[in-house]
């Protein structure tokens, strides 16, 4: 479904990815995990287009994306949802995720997700007319992940859905995020750093650091490997 070639990404003159290569499969959950600074972000921005890579090739669905707008790979059916769960703060929750569905003119498609997601996320549902900026961090990051699945996306970029929340709402993420692509028929690309997670609900993972992929197994395998549990998982 989405395949990067050997891409190389820049701001301005430092160089944040470095040959990446990788490929996600209709249907799969990929992570990719890593410290800080190593490149994940840079990854998925390069992806939707928001940095695009300076040198390689990214394809999705078999056409070649490595330059277009962002809006354009957006409406091609990739949508992001960015570190820090960046919603609409004024506007309410039913609003933001009006938002999300803006180019969709399937009205009854538009409301069978709706209550999809209140069904995900009952919360959201009771809280669908207070102003987004409200709620609290945990149910922000409900709503960030809702507003991206409300463009009905064939492959969701997820970028570090559980930083800064507490470890029970983790695991709701999580098991959400297994539900969203069981259910829904989302391809899923999951950015995190916490590995321990994200290796549990993925079915195959890239290790990177400092720019470079520097393993690529399935996620039993990186389970398994020593220098992955020493580095990311601390045991
Ligand atoms: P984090 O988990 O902290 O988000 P990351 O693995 O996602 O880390 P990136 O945010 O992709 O890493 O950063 C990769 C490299 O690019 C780092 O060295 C970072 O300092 C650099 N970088 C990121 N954004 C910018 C920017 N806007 N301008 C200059 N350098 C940047």
């Amino acid at each position: 479904m989405l395949e990067l070639r050997n891409v190389d990404t820049y701001y301005g003159n430092i160089q944040a990815l470095d040959g990446v290569s990788l490929t996600v499969g209709e249907g799969e959950i990929i992570c990719l995990i890593g410290a800080n600074g190593a490149g994940k972000s840079t990854t998925l921005m390069s992806i939707s287009g928001i940095v695009p890579p300076r040198n390689g090739e990214i394809r999705f669905e078999g056409v070649d994306i490595t330059h277009l707008d962002p809006d354009r790979i957006f409406a091609m059916g990739i949508a992001q949802v960015p570190e820090g769960r960046r919603i609409f703060p004024y506007l309410t929750v039913q609003e933001n995720l009006d938002m999300g569905a803006l180019l969709r003119k399937d009205g009854d498609g538009v409301r069978a997700d709706l209550d999809y997601i209140f069904d995900l996320f009952p919360i959201l549902k009771e809280r669908r007319r207070q102003p987004g900026g409200t709620l609290s961090g945990g149910e922000q990051q409900m709503l960030a992940i809702s507003r991206a699945l409300m463009a009905r996306p064939r492959l969701l970029l997820l970028d570090e859905p559980s930083l800064g929340l507490a470890p029970l709402l983790v695991q709701t993420i999580f098991e959400v995020i297994g539900q969203i692509n069981r259910e829904n028929e989302t391809t899923i690309f999951l950015v995190e750093q916490n590995a321990n997670m994200a290796l549990k609900v993925a079915g195959r993972g890239y290790v990177m650091e400092t720019g470079r992929i520097t393993l690529a197994d399935t996620t039993e395998k990186l389970l398994e490997n020593e220098n992955v549990r020493r580095a990311y998982l601390g045991v």
